[in-house]
């Protein structure tokens, strides 16, 4: 049950991987002057920094690897305080935690996204950074998130893994705080499998996110370097097929958004006749991915009696990406004197016992979405679920 990108795997991929295997070149690196070598790791970079109309870009093994060498990048050091929002996928709190960071949770507001209200108040002496989070798709309201970042000098790394393709009042996100990361795996709205991307128009920053993901080398390892390397890095490199698959994806990224937007235009239409509900809100109606509609019932009672109806969950229940749900993150914010109990960021408990994801490009049970439409549906399909929607209310 995977994102939009899984189900539009076509020729495109098949042809791009095959090409890959036949050059005999998988590693990101290899012969320059050898016309096989394919350069696909350094081509989906170029692409990428261009789609985002970002200075720079970086593949990378996954959406935690460049959160992680995004991190690092922003010279975050052990000790360091970082806000994240209460909702979010387990590796935005784990990838800070490896780092010695403090991951200081804060409330969701009804975009299911950071809470900008609920920042201020948890900035200590030591806090560096915001990490906001683009959850299911949907971008944070940035212009609040980043004017409080700039009264307070903090650094704002953008979690965009569940929203390639998002954008914020023109902007792409990834690229509005001082450094993205994205995620390539299958849940995402396009994959390669597994995959990651950091965006940044920060040279320094992209400079130091290479050496991280490739032991601590100049970006593609140009010169003579031994002797000179002023970095210890670690691989988080990406290789040759998954850049391919990733590329033959990226291409179809605009059409991937643009189709799920006009799909859940249909639904939202059809189904805001039952009452009861409101739809959550989206900071920026003309950049939301729209993998998901997201739905948030006025009572607990509502929400658990439509979703069991429909043979799906409220989102507090779906299991991942509810920090309540985290035992082994709870666990470490025990250790480190953080609220760390169910019930700690009562705001979005509420929110999240109230909301019910309907599919649309993402088909996820692990968010809550098992049940809805998805990017091939056709309209009449569409018409069927909202209608089964519509009756569950009733
Ligand atoms: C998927 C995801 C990640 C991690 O990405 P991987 O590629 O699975 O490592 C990080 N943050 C969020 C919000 C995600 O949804």
């Amino acid at each position: 049950m995977p994102g939009p990108g899984v189900y539009w795997f076509g020729k495109e991929e098949l042809d791009a991987a095959l090409e890959v295997l036949q050059s005999g070149y998988l590693f990101r690196y290899g012969d320059e002057k050898d016309p096989r070598f394919l350069k696909k790791v350094y081509t989906l970079e170029k692409a990428f920094a261009e789609y985002c109309n970002a200075e720079y870009a970086l593949a990378t093994s996954s959406g935690t690897s460049s959160l992680l060498v995004s991190a690092a990048a922003l010279g975050l050091k052990p000790g360091d305080e970082i806000i994240v929002p209460a909702y979010t996928f387990v590796a935005s709190y784990s990838s800070l935690i490896f780092m010695g960071l403090v991951p200081v949770l804060a409330e969701i507001d009804e975009s299911l996204c950071l809470d900008p209200s609920d920042i201020e108040h948890r900035i200590t002496e030591r806090t560096k950074a915001i990490l906001p989070v683009h959850m299911l798709g949907n971008p944070c309201d940035m212009d609040r998130i980043m004017a409080i970042a700039k009264k307070h000098g903090l650094y704002v790394l953008e979690d965009a893994c569940q929203a390639a393709g998002a954008s914020y009042k023109g902007k792409k996100i990834g690229t509005i705080g001082n450094i993205g990361a994205f995620s390539l795996n299958i849940f995402k709205t396009i994959n390669s499998g597994d995959g990651g991307l950091v965006a940044t128009n920060d040279k320094d920053l992209y400079e130091i996110a290479f050496g991280m993901h490739d032991q601590g080398h100049k970006p593609n390892r140009t010169g003579v370097e031994v002797g000179n390397r002023v970095l210890l890095g670690l691989n988080f490199r990406m290789n040759e097929l998954s850049a391919a698959v990733a590329i033959a994806q990226l291409g179809k990224l605009d059409r991937i958004v643009s189709t799920l937007r006009e799909k859940r235009a249909i639904l939202k239409n059809l189904i805001s006749k039952a009452g009861g509900f409101r739809f959550r809100t989206l900071n920026d109606p003309d950049g939301d991915c729209a993998t998901l509609c997201t739905v948030i019932f006025d009572t607990r009672e509502q929400a658990v009696k439509v979703s069991k109806a429909l043979g799906s969950k409220t989102v507090d229940q779906s299991g991942w990406h509810v920090y309540a749900n985290m035992e082994h993150v709870l666990a470490h914010l025990k250790k480190i004197g953080q609220p760390h109990t169910k019930g700690s960021y009562p705001k979005t408990d509420d929110i999240l016992s109230r909301s019910m994801n309907i599919s649309v490009g993402v088909v996820d049970g692990g968010l809550g979405a098992g049940w809805g439409i998805n990017i091939n549906s056709t309209d009449s399909e569409i018409e069927a679920a909202a209608k089964a929607f519509v009756s569950a209310c009733s």
